[in-house]
């Protein structure tokens, strides 16, 4: 890299205010910062509370990794003040109002940009803000776009807009996408909003976001090229080479307290989770969690935990229930579902400190809604997983995890719930189907140990995927190198 070292390189990295968005960007500075690169992560003051002190804690072990705070314009947008983030909205029917905030940011922004010095050598930023690709233009800097999704899913979602197949058969006929190195079907009621609008949509919001990542300079991807082979090459044709497998970035997690203080004060001290934890056999355990967004209504609520109590395994189940929480915990109090499974049930309400309790070797398990950051997650730990998508992309790592790695049982969701859709009774899943599905992925014959096998070896290739010489310790390197060789063109014109 003649000329541009590391540490002359700056990156400014934008996310998108959602958890799954947030917490694998903080991530991905630090990774970026132990290469030597000085990395500023631009956020507002809610996830800027949420997350100083793990930046902070880098920052002090000498990494050059900043924080840089703007503000975020809830109350021009109709939003409540201090609702800066997808998960703190009071109803998802503010979704709108949510979008109007963002594009707000653009100004805010620029306006950063022109106090900025120097000026940063690339942006990363997250394609949920298609607007500032403008930012990036006026101010000449590479934009790099970072989606949080998988190549599988790129790959997938690409072939679909480009053959429309789904618009050709009726919504409840499965197809197979086509051009895959595996023969993969769908129903259209399965895709995500792009393809499958919900009652709510904003679909010119979405063709924005597909039209300025198509655009970007190069793509950075939250996964490891070992776990999507085939996949990866045929995403980078489309983007002619500039695609950065660079995770899983939770491994750049190495200590307790970063784990259990993962994206947001947990509602559970570390302590007394590990203490559950005591008497538990290894791998007994199955842990519960549909992320920071989802909010199952109290009827889907009541089949999620009876079918976990049914099988009959110890459970941590993670209640995040939004507008629904009271209907919830009166069925809890009425049926005493707590008293009656207190012996094996570990009940979070609110955040739970995931990272830490995947890496339990109690856990044996988990219950996921397929978002990608626990799908890697669950990879990374060597957990099969229980797969209950609800919505965005979810379906699609579905696929990825039970049919492509076999190392997941669905619970057989037929139907995605789009944010803010109201229950859909087609989408129903019963509590015998969750007790089927979690018995399997449990269970200790021939079946289970192969699918938990599998699980282990991609955890260990996980693990050396970002390692020194491991495939995303490399991209990170061609990245920073992909970078530097701009930077230096930039100054010798
Ligand atoms: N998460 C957590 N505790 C919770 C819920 C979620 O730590 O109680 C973290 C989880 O580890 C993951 C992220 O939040 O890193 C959720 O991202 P994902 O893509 O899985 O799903 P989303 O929340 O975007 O639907």
């Amino acid at each position: 890299m003649a000329g541009i070292q590391p540490e002359h390189l700056n990156f400014l990295l934008i996310p998108f205010m959602a958890p799954g968005h947030v917490i694998p960007m903080i991530d991905m500075a630090k990774v970026l910062a132990r290469h030597g690169v000085n990395v500023t992560i631009m956020l507002t003051p809610l996830n800027f509370n949420r997350f100083s002190s793990v930046v902070n804690r880098a920052a002090v072990s000498g990494l050059p990794i900043q924080l840089l705070q703007i503000r975020f314009p809830s109350e021009e947008a109709g939003l409540p003040v201090g609702c800066e983030s997808a998960d703190t909205l009071p109803s998802y029917q503010l979704i709108h109002n949510f979008f109007v905030a963002i594009k707000l940011l653009l100004a805010i922004v620029e306006e950063k940009l022109e106090e900025m010095n120097p000026i940063p050598s690339c942006v990363i930023c997250d394609k949920h803000l298609p607007w500032m690709a403008e930012a990036c233009k006026k101010f000449e800097i590479p934009r790099v776009a970072f989606d949080g999704m998988s190549c599988f899913t790129q790959l997938v979602m690409h072939n679909l807009y480009v053959s429309k197949i789904h618009e050709s058969v009726p919504e409840t006929v499965p197809f197979v996408v086509p051009g895959l190195p595996d023969e993969i079907e769908f129903t259209k009621l399965q895709l995500p909003g792009l393809f499958n609008p919900g009652t709510s949509d904003f679909f010119e919001f979405r063709e924005q976001v597909r039209l300025t990542e198509s655009q970007a300079y190069g793509v950075v991807v939250n996964s490891f090229e070992e776990l999507e082979n085939g996949y990866v090459d045929e995403f980078k044709k489309i983007r002619g080479g500039k695609v950065w497998s660079i995770g899983p970035l939770s491994l750049s997690i190495d200590d307790n307290l970063d784990r259990a203080e993962r994206g947001n004060q947990a509602s559970i001290d570390a302590a007394q989770c590990l203490k559950w934890f005591d008497s538990r056999r290894p791998g007994s355990v199955i842990y519960a969690c549909l992320g920071s967004l989802a909010r199952l209504s109290a009827p889907q609520f009541l089949e999620l935990a009876l079918g976990l109590e049914a099988s009959n395994h110890p459970f941590i189940l993670v209640m995040n229930a939004g507008s629904e929480s009271k209907e919830i915990e009166k069925w809890i109090s009425e049926e005493g579902f707590e008293e009656r499974t207190r012996e094996r049930c570990l009940l979070i309400r609110g955040w739970a400190p995931q990272v830490l309790i995947l890496s339990h070797p109690a856990v044996g398990g988990f219950l996921t809604h397929c978002g990608w950051n626990s799908t890697l997650e669950s990879v990374c730990a060597g957990l099969p997983m229980v797969t209950y998508p609800l919505f965005g992309e979810q379906f699609l790592n579905e696929k990825l995890v039970v049919q492509v790695l076999k190392i997941g049982v669905g619970v057989g969701a037929r139907v995605a719930i789009h944010l803010g859709e109201q229950e859909k009774p087609e989408a129903k899943v019963t509590r015998d189907r969750i007790q089927a599905a979690v018995e399997m992925v449990m269970d200790q014959g021939e079946e289970g140990c192969e699918r938990r096998r599998m699980a282990q070896e991609l955890g260990k290739m996980a693990k050396r995927s970002v390692k020194d010489g491991g495939s995303s310790c490399l991209n990170i390197k061609l990245l920073i190198e992909d970078i530097a060789k701009l930077a230096k063109q930039k100054k010798s014109v």
